[in-house]
């Protein structure tokens, strides 16, 4: 987290890598970073689509675009990961997609599981930044976490933040409803 510190703005920490350099694509795990600078307030999600719609591939037939506009319109709202909007701020920039299917080094990545049944270049992510400014800068120590409740298939929750009062980060399994930072 030193990287965050004494930045002047905000920076996507690692929507704006190539995919190879993401963070563990490993099914079952989300990401989910916290950004604070003054009055602005980021929050970053990314997650395997495997967690999001139950598949990777690029969606072909009408129920797998169906699923990925869905889960698309569900991430957008503010409240799909974590409860900001009874945070007081105003809802800003909310930027929601699906990439890839992408190849993925081997190395860099963890099925979790034995399913070698897709291909590796069939690996894609889901990501979310909503953009919130606020007026007080104190943000409250806990949050709740909606994450589980909106998307059943997410085992773990990787979690980091970079606050005005507190750094810090987490790993929340299935099951844990609240945040404390
Ligand atoms: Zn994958």
């Amino acid at each position: 987290m030193k990287l965050m510190a004494g930045m002047g703005w905000l920076l996507s920490a690692f929507l704006l890598m190539p995919a190879h350099a993401q963070p563990g694509h490993t099914h079952g795990v989300a990401q989910l970073m916290l950004l604070q600078d003054a009055g602005t307030l980021q929050l970053e999600f990314v997650s395997p689509s495997i967690n999001i719609v139950g598949f990777e591939q690029e969606p072909r037939t009408t129920d797998e675009r169906d699923a990925v506009d869905d889960a698309l319109t569900t991430l957008k709202d503010p409240d799909s990961i974590l409860s900001l909007t009874s945070l007081g701020c105003l809802i800003g920039d909310v930027q929601a997609s699906m990439t890839g299917p992408i190849a993925i080094d081997g190395d860099s990545h963890d099925h979790g599981h034995d399913d070698h049944a897709h291909q590796e270049t069939e690996h894609s992510a889901f990501s979310l930044v909503i953009r919130l400014d606020c007026e007080s800068e104190q943000l409250p120590t806990e949050f709740i976490i909606h994450a589980f409740d909106t998307f059943p298939l997410l085992e773990t929750i990787e979690t980091q933040w970079s606050l005005a009062q507190t750094q810090g980060a987490q790993r929340l399994p299935a099951g844990i409803t609240r945040l404390r930072i």
